[in-house]
């Protein structure tokens, strides 16, 4: 199985809350601005999210991070 996480960045308050609890180092802060004037984080190497959820269960932005799970890759 691979993980994928999904972003909506225009739910993003760019807190990286997430990105303190990612064990991956799959999420850092960003560099773009979003609609509503937070700088959202970005995902960055999601090849190697281990989908331990851990970011979602911490974020406070319902639905900013959802994690999704593909079919098995070769
Ligand atoms: S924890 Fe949620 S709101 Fe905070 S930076 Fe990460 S995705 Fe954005
Ligand atoms: S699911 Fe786990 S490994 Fe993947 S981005 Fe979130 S905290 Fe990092």
């Amino acid at each position: 199985m691979k993980h994928i996480v999904s972003l909506n960045t225009e739910r993003c308050k760019g807190c990286y809350v997430c990105a303190s609890h990612c064990p991956k180092g799959c999420l850092t802060p960003g560099s773009v601005i979003n609609n509503s004037g937070y700088i959202a984080i970005e995902r960055v190497e999601t090849a190697d999210c281990i989908g331990c959820g851990l970011c979602v269960l911490a974020c406070p932005e319902p639905r900013a991070l959802t994690i999704l799970v593909s079919k098995e890759v070769s």
